[in-house]
């Protein structure tokens, strides 16, 4: 069976959220290592089974190697290193990361800083874990909205050990249309397409997949559920078919429609569109 699964808690330990996910019907799983809106070092232990693999961790949403505080980029630099360290201890595939913003300064002011910061992260992380970077959902000053920054970035950094995960949510607010039948229907717009222009498909580690609340192009990165968005299923399901991304790991992160997070619906409703 196709890696499908989702982004889940792991209050109560990382063994207590695995048997969610096998409860869920998931066979893939994203958690945070530590709390992601604090600075606080993982206290995530124990060993993953084989069941949830792939696993991913996300790291935190504080990072930012754009940033031009030197305390708050060193942060960012020890959180990632640690990060990796932790995905190899636990039997995760790798970290994905939002790189940060260039907070109005332009994505060519920080490229040297953001690059040379992520051979540090990889050099120093003694581990052969995926610094997986995310693309982001074209709010101003994020890094990496542009396919064509992720791009540039893999160009300059050079690494076997640098992937990304492309989230459905993100790429649709950016201006990427999902599918045949979503945004502008301009085939230069469309994401797989550009994916596979700048030659990026091999380097896919994963997909999330979420709708949108917003409308497409908004700039705003609100997730909706499955099938509740402005992408709808029918665009989900050409895009995860898609013959170039069918091999790839999916992850939900669905508000839920209890609103609790991520459900055993959303997960069933992705399950049912994978043929
Ligand atoms: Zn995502």
């Amino acid at each position: 069976m196709r890696p499908v699964g989702a982004h889940l808690s792991i209050a109560g330990g990382l063994e207590k959220a695995a048997e969610r996910l096998v409860k869920m019907g998931g066979n893939c799983l994203q958690v945070f290592s530590a709390s992601p809106k604090s600075w606080e070092l993982p206290t995530i232990n124990g060993r993953l089974s084989a069941a949830v693999r792939p696993a991913f961790i996300h790291a935190k949403y504080l990072i930012n190697l754009a940033s031009d505080k030197p305390d708050l980029l060193a942060k960012s630099i020890a959180s990632l290193k640690y990060d990796l360290q932790v995905a190899d201890l636990i039997g995760a595939k790798g970290v994905i990361v939002h790189l940060g913003s260039h907070l109005g300064r332009g994505f060519k002011a920080v490229f040297q800083q953001v690059t040379e910061s992520i051979e540090i992260i990889l050099k120093n992380s003694n581990t052969n874990s995926l610094l997986i970077i995310e693309n982001s959902a074209g709010q101003q000053g994020k890094l990496c909205s542009l396919i064509t920054e992720i791009k540039l970035i893999f160009d300059a950094v050079n690494s076997s050990r640098l992937a990304w995960c492309l989230d459905t949510c993100h790429a649709f607010n950016a201006g990427y249309s999902i599918g045949s039948a979503s945004g502008n229907g301009s085939i230069q717009n469309d994401i797989v397409n550009e994916t596979a222009r700048t030659d990026l498909v091999g380097r896919l580690a994963c997909l999330h997949v979420n709708d949108s609340r917003d409308d497409f192009a908004s700039g705003h990165d609100r997730h909706a559920n499955l099938g509740e968005g402005k992408i709808g299923l029918k665009n989900l399901a050409e895009y995860v078919n898609h013959p170039q991304l069918k091999h790839l790991p999916l992850i939900i992160e669905t508000p839920g429609f209890d609103k609790s997070g991520p459900d055993k619906k959303n997960l069933d409703i992705l399950k049912s569109l994978c043929v």
